[in-house]
């Protein structure tokens, strides 16, 4: 078994079992000390553990599918490992499927990664490395010709290791960027290396003791392959949840949580450069007999309308959270004056997208209250709570209006505002 292993690991192995020459004494006196038979065991329950350990991870979170495709992968190349040590198969054709399962468990990896990023699984390339071996396979001579079968097999496995390599390049946190394409890379060049070491001296070329660094080197990119997917599998599922915590999941504005944290933020920044913030405080105007006159999911249209139009009419840099109810509230750097230029603006375009909602003729319009502090800033509570002052007296005032906080400029917001917009 000892012999065997260590020949068909390094894909020299042929059906009708002869020794490769020389192998055993290159072995010995080469270049590695390790003992091959126990490195194959190794790897195999490593990868084998490893696998169930994916795919326990997976059963902990079914949404990333990439996860349960990299354990079946580690699966089946652990299987094929092991299969390396069978003694005999009963036909030579049966001889090439650890090799086949070992190109099909590459293309898993490559196409998990696919999945992972969003595109679809490609069954047909999944496939093409087994086809291809055993299609050439067929040829007598090519199942006898060792040199071959390595060039062959390191070709197929560098180009899966390629293509995941291409794919993992899709990761966005540069963090992991330098593990996720090294490691394939590293990967496809070790087991491309043969070729080099095959063309260079050919025959007593293919030592086994290679083999011994194939193996260590598959270890450390099985481990540091399970390792990244995981770290990444798992810092995209807190992404998701921190996202869905932090957003209204009706208008998918920040929620209440989430616009505080950020206007703190926001503050904190324009106080430090002694420059003022301004807050919008928003209201549907009769937004109850919205629901009443035509249901509530009409009611619901309404409020994803708003939350379009006034993301649409406000700056990057502006946060705009939706409070509860049909309450919104905004804040933005700079000062009273220009917050109400932006509350003018989307209080227009509103009344102007809010004439027909869903195919009722609905006329939604809403009702603005602008607010601005700072430096240095008292209390954000208490800004909000004049801009909510201000909200109020824009409803008394007949609604569909942009009220500022301060009396004796409110006069001047709509001329100003209509004249900027
Ligand atoms: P005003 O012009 O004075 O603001 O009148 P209004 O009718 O808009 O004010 P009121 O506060 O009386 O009504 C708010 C309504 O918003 C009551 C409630 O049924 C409705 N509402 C709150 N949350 C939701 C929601 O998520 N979806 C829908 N469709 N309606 C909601
Ligand atoms: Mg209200
Ligand atoms: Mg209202």
């Amino acid at each position: 078994m000892y012999d065997y292993i260590g020949r068909l690991a390094a894909w020299n192995h042929h059906p009708t079992g002869k020794r490769a020459k020389g192998w055993n004494s290159q072995f010995r006196s080469g270049l590695m000390l390790l003992d091959t038979s126990t490195l194959v065991a190794a790897a195999t329950c490593i990868t084998g553990l490893l696998g169930i350990f994916l795919l326990v991870v997976w059963l902990q979170e079914r949404s990333v599918r990439a996860m349960a495709w990299w354990g079946c992968a580690y699966l089946i190349g652990a299987a094929a490992v092991a299969m390396w040590g069978m003694h005999s198969a009963p036909t030579p054709y049966l001889m090439e499927i650890p090799n086949a399962l070992l190109f099909v468990a590459c293309a898993m990896i490559w196409n998990g990664a696919r999945l992972f990023h969003g595109r679809r699984v490609l069954p047909s390339a999944l496939l093409a490395g087994a086809w291809v071996w055993f299609t050439v396979c067929q040829i007598e001579a090519f199942a006898q010709w060792a040199n071959g079968r390595i060039i062959l097999s390191s070709l197929i496995i560098a180009t899966y290791t390629f293509l995941a390599s291409m794919e993992l390049r899709r990761e966005r946190r540069k963090s992991l960027q330098w593990i996720a394409v090294g490691a394939p890379v590293l990967h496809g060049m070790v087991f491309l290396s043969p070729i080099a070491l095959t063309l260079l001296w050919p025959g007593e070329a293919t030592a086994d003791g290679w083999f011994a660094v194939f193996a260590l080197q598959t270890l450390l990119y099985v481990v540091g392959t399970a390792f990244v997917v995981v770290v990444m599998a798992n810092e995209r599922t807190t992404a998701q949840y921190k996202t869905a915590a932090m957003t209204d999941p009706l208008t998918g504005l920040f929620n209440r949580r989430a616009f505080f944290a950020a206007a703190t933020g926001m503050i904190s920044q324009q106080m430090r450069k002694k420059k003022p913030v301004s807050v919008l405080a928003f209201d549907l105007d009769h937004f109850k007999s919205v629901n009443d006159r035509f249901g509530h999911g009409v009611g619901d249209d309404t409020l994803r309308l708003f939350a379009q139009t006034a993301s649409e009419n406000m700056r990057a840099t502006d946060v705009i959270g939706r409070l509860g109810g049909e309450e919104f509230v905004a804040i933005l750097p700079g000062n009273i004056t220009d917050a109400a230029m932006v509350g003018e603006r989307v209080r227009a375009a509103f009344e102007k997208a809010g004439l027909e909602i869903s195919g009722h003729r609905i006329g939604a319009t809403v009702s603005i209250g602008v607010a601005e502090a700072g430096p240095p800033l008292a209390e954000f509570g208490e800004l909000i709570g004049r801009a909510d002052a201000a909200l109020y007296r824009a409803k008394h005032g007949g609604r569909n209006r942009v009220t500022m906080d301060d009396p004796s400029v409110a006069a001047e917001a709509p001329a100003k505002a209509e004249a900027a917009a």
